[in-house]
C-alpha cells in the first residue's frame, strides 16, 4: 500500500492512514510505502537550487518551515509521549544532517546531480519518521526502512534512476519477507534508492508509485494499492472537471498512455514491474477506501461502446518547429534532429512531420526549451538542413486515451469537431500506431475549455 503526499498532509490524515494500516494488517501481510508530505519535495527542489547561492540564514529559514511542519503533525498525531519524543528527536537530527549538506553545497557554490538526489530523499525520510511514530502509537508492530535499506538498487542515472530488478528483487525479499512472516509491517520511504556502491538516487518525480510496484513485484504481492486523494484513475483530472468519473478498469497499456500524458495519479514507469509480474494495481482514494476505484490489469475491456476512456492535459510543455525547403526528400534529417535532442538528454513527448516534409514539430517539457533551441540552431541552420527553428512555450497537450479507439472510425474527427466548435485552433496532431491515444497541441489558455469539450463529446462524465 502506497500513500501519497496528499494522503499525509495533516495530523488527521496521518492518523487516518495509520488506522487503515492497522485494520488491514489484521488479515493481510502488508508493506507500506510513503511519499514526502505534500509540498515537501518541491521545497527541497527549491532549496537545492538556491543552496549554491544562499546564505546560511536563508537556508535556516526554509529548514525551520520543514521542521515546523513535521513537528506539528507528529505532535498532533502521536499521543504516547515516549514515542512522540523519540520521533521529534529523529526529525531534528535528520534536519541537522540536511542542514550540514546544504551548507556544504553553499560553501562549494556547486551542486552535482548526486548531491541533489541525496537532498531530495530527505522528504520521504522525514515522512516515514512521522508515520512510524503514528503506527507505533496505535500499537502496530512496524519497522521503517529507507528505499536503499529495503534493497532497491539502481543505475547511476541521478534524478531518474532505473532499478536493477534482479538484484533488487533478491535483496528486498531477503530484507522484508522475514518481517512479513512475523507479522511486522515494513514502512519504506518511496522515491529513493541507491546505486550498487551505496550512493542515494531518486526514481523521478512521483516515484513513490514506482517504489510500490518494485516492492510489490519483489514480494510477489497479490495486489498493489496506490492510495491517493481522488477516487482512482478518472476520465480526466477531477480538479479540472468536477464531473470526472472513475474508470473502474484499465489495461496496463491504457493506464500507461494516460500516465505518460499527464494523468498525475500514477508514475508512468510504475506499471512496468506490475505488468512484468502480472500483478494488479488498484488506485484508491485514501479518504474513501471503499468507494469507487480503478483496477489496472491485463484485461482490456471496452464497455458500452465506449471509444475514448479519458482525456488528459499536460501544461508544462513547449512546441519546437523546424522548417525549411532543404529538408524535403533528404534522408537523415529526422535522425539528425533526434540525435541533437538525445545528446542534450531531452525526452521528446510528441512528434509530427507533414507529408511535404518541409516541417517537423516536436513537443518537449517546457524547462528544456532554452537548452535545446541554441543547439538546434547551431546543428541545423548553418548547414542548410533547415532555415527556421522556432518555439512556442504557451501551449499544452491534450491526449484522448482508450482501447476502444482501435479500429474505430471517426474518433479523431469527433475530437477535432469538439475543439473547433469552441473556436479553438489546433496547432499539432499525433496519433500513435497503437491507436490507444490521439494527442493535440493547442494554446495553453484554451486547454481547460478543450478538455471540457472532449469530455462532453464522448459522454465521459455520464454514469
Ligand atoms: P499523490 O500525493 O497521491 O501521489 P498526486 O498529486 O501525485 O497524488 O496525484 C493525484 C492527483 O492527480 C489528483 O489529485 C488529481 O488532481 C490528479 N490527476 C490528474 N489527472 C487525473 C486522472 N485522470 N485521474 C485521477 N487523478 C488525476
Ligand atoms: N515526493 C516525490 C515527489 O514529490 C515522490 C512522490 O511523491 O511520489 O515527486
Ligand atoms: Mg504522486
Amino acid at each position: 500500500m502506497k500513500f501519497g503526499g496528499t494522503s499525509l498532509s495533516s495530523a488527521n490524515k496521518v492518523r487516518n492512514v495509520s488506522k487503515i494500516v492497522k485494520d488491514h494488517s489484521h488479515h493481510h501481510q502488508i508493506t507500506i510505502v510513503a511519499s514526502a508530505l505534500s509540498g515537501v519535495t518541491n521545497s527541497l527542489v527549491r532549496l537545492s537550487e538556491q543552496a549554491k547561492v544562499s546564505s546560511s540564514e536563508k537556508i535556516a529559514i526554509e529548514l525551520d518551515k520543514l521542521s515546523e511542519l513535521h513537528t506539528n503533525i507528529s505532535k498532533n498525531s502521536i499521543k504516547d509521549s515516549k514515542i512522540k519524543d523519540e520521533v521529534l528527536e529523529n526529525i531534528s537530527s535528520t534536519l541537522d544532517e540536511l542542514k550540514r549538506l546544504l551548507e556544504g553545497i553553499s560553501a562549494l557554490g556547486e551542486i552535482t546531480p548526486r548531491s541533489r538526489d541525496l537532498i531530495l530523499s530527505f522528504g520521504e525520510r522525514l515522512a516515514v519518521l512521522v508515520i512510524i511514530g503514528a503506527l507505533k502509537d496505535i500499537r502496530v508492530n512496524a519497522k521503517h526502512f529507507n528505499g536503499a535499506e529495503a534493497g532497491i538498487v539502481t543505475d547511476e542515472e541521478y534524478g531518474e534512476a532505473n532499478p536493477l530488478m534482479s538484484i533488487t528483487k533478491m535483496k528486498i525479499s531477503k530484507t522484508l519477507q522475514p518481517l512479513l512472516s512475523k507479522g511486522i509491517v515494513p514502512v519504506v520511504t518511496g522515491f529513493m534508492a541507491a546505486t550498487q556502491t551505496g550512493d542515494i538516487t531518486t526514481l523521478g518525480r512521483g516515484g513513490s508509485d514506482f517504489t510500490a510496484t518494485i516492492l510489490g513485484a519483489a514480494l510477489s504481492a497479490d495486489e498493489i494499492w496506490i492510495c491517493t486523494d481522488v477516487n482512482g484513475m478518472m476520465t480526466t483530472d477531477p480538479k479540472v472537471m468536477p464531473n470526472a468519473r472513475t474508470i473502474p478498469q484499465l489495461s496496463y497499456s491504457e493506464a500507461l498512455e494516460m500516465t505518460v500524458f499527464g494523468a498525475k495519479a500514477l508514475h508512468p514507469r510504475a506499471l512496468e514491474p506490475a505488468q512484468e509480474n502480472k500483478i494488479s494495481v488498484r488506485v484508491k482514494n485514501t479518504f474513501n477506501l471503499s468507494g469507487p476505484d480503478t483496477l489496472i490489469s491485463n484485461d482490456q475491456s471496452v464497455d458500452r461502446g465506449e471509444v475514448a476512456k479519458s482525456v488528459a492535459l499536460i501544461k508544462d510543455v513547449a512546441m519546437v518547429n523546424i522548417e525549411g525547403a532543404g529538408m524535403v526528400g533528404k534522408p537523415g534529417i529526422a535522425a539528425k534532429i533526434f540525435d541533437t535532442f538525445a545528446r542534450k538528454e531531452i525526452n521528446i513527448l510528441m512528434i509530427s512531420q507533414s507529408v511535404s516534409e518541409a516541417n517537423i514539430s516536436l513537443v518537449i517539457r517546457r524547462n528544456h526549451l532554452e537548452k535545446i533551441i541554441n543547439t538546434l540552431e547551431i546543428s541545423l541552420l548553418g548547414r542548410g538542413f533547415a532555415n527556421r527553428v522556432n518555439a512556442e512555450d504557451d501551449v499544452g497537450v491534450i491526449a484522448v486515451v482508450g482501447a476502444g479507439m482501435q479500429g474505430s472510425q471517426g474518433v479523431a474527427a469527433r475530437v477535432f469537431k469538439a475543439v473547433a466548435e469552441k473556436g479553438i485552433n489546433i496547432r499539432m496532431i499525433a496519433q500513435g500506431s497503437s491507436e490507444l491515444n490521439i494527442s493535440i497541441v493547442i494554446k495553453e489558455k484554451n486547454c481547460e475549455k478543450a478538455v471540457m469539450a472532449i469530455h462532453e463529446e464522448f459522454g465521459m462524465g455520464k454514469p
